[in-house]
């Protein structure tokens, strides 16, 4: 099933749209069915999840985590992530860049955009993306490679299809910038049912789980 599923969603994505497997709740076998059938990439919502499934699969996939990161788990993160997809304050992105400089390392992350603007979730608002870009602009060991957003859940995905559309936008402003370290070459949208409406909208990176693992237990 996994294996199917993969290859249909690869022979589906136009070519330059990368897909990352999110991974939440899934087996290391689950996650490694997946690799085999052409998973490049894996996403992460845990560090302490994404650590037992690295223990066994380890540089078979690059690992991006794209849950909601705490301060106390950025060491651990750092370690074990290529990428972080979801930093959304100056705080966390010192903490991160403090980590990542005892290690020597430069992380590449995107900045999560609250699109849908809800109270409860996580992410910058649109307008003050810039000025969180700026700021981590400043910093040595981690580097501004795109944007991520969620939007809202919606029954019907043409529903998210606008802010979808708002990131782009603002994805495309901040290139324009030309930021000194700051590279605008991700843009991270869309899951199960929302990804086709996200490619349409200009997201580079898919994050699928549902469609490619079934339904999480
Ligand atoms: C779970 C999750 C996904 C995938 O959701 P599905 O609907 O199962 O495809 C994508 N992005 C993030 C941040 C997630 O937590």
């Amino acid at each position: 099933m996994i294996r199917e599923n993969v290859r249909q969603i690869l022979n589906t994505l136009p070519s330059g749209v990368e897909l990352v497997a999110a991974a939440k709740m899934r087996s290391p076998g689950e996650i490694l069915e997946a690799i085999e059938a052409g998973v490049k990439i894996i996403g992460e919502n845990y560090v302490q999840e994404a650590e037992r499934a690295y223990a066994l699969i380890g540089n078979r996939a690059k690992w991006h985590f794209i849950g909601h990161l705490q301060r106390n788990k950025v060491k651990k993160a750092v370690k074990l992530f290529d990428m972080i997809e979801t930093v959304d304050s100056e705080d966390i992105a010192a903490e991160i860049d403090e980590k990542c400089r005892q290690l020597n390392k430069v992380m590449p992350v995107l900045v999560e955009i609250n699109s849908g603007r809800e109270k409860q979730k996580s992410g910058v608002l649109p307008e003050d993306a810039e000025d969180l870009i700026r700021t981590i602009s400043n910093l040595h060991n981690i580097k501004v490679e795109g944007l991520m957003t969620m939007g809202p859940l919606f029954d019907n995905p043409e529903e998210a299809r606008p802010c979808f559309a708002e990131t782009k936008k603002l994805f495309e402003r901040i290139k324009k910038l030309g930021l000194p370290n700051v590279e605008m070459r991700c843009l991270s949208m869309g899951m199960t049912d929302s990804y086709t409406v996200a490619v349409e909208e200009g997201a580079n990176i898919v994050r699928i789980g549902t469609r490619i693992f079934g339904e999480r237990p």
